[in-house]
Order: structure tokens, then sequence, then C-alpha cells
């Protein structure tokens, strides 16, 4: 499972790191990114719980 942050979407808001930080970091843009290129088995709840919480639908999980 992958995760990605679209960069033109993210607002910056924060949120995901917070929800998953095995996955999500901010970038020296401001913006989240996925730091992992799979998913770890015990991050998928919450990168998933990231994508559903994410403000402006920026994140993709599957
Ligand atoms: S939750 Fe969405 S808008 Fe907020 S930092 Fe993450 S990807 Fe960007």
């Amino acid at each position: 499972m992958k995760a990605v942050v679209d960069q033109e979407t993210c607002i910056g808001c924060g949120l995901c790191p917070s929800v998953c930080p095995e996955v999500f970091q901010m970038n020296d843009d401001g913006k989240a990114e996925a730091v992992v290129d799979e998913v770890p088995g015990n991050a998928v709840d919450s990168a998933k719980e990231a994508e559903g919480s994410c403000p402006v639908n920026a994140i993709i999980v599957e």
C-alpha cells in the first residue's frame, strides 16, 4: 500500500503528520509528503485516517 500527497492541493495544515507521522512529514515547501515508499502494516489504519481527515482531499492511500 502506498501513500501520495498531491503537492498542488495540500494546504499545509499539518494534520496528516500528526495523525500518521510514520508516513507523512512536512517538507521544506510547507506541504506534507509521504516519506516511505510502502506504508508499514502498523501504520495503514492511521494513514487511512489521515486520508479521510485531510480537509482538501490531497491524500491518496491505496
Ligand atoms: S492533511 Fe492534507 S492539507 Fe493537511 S498537511 Fe496533510 S495533505 Fe496537506
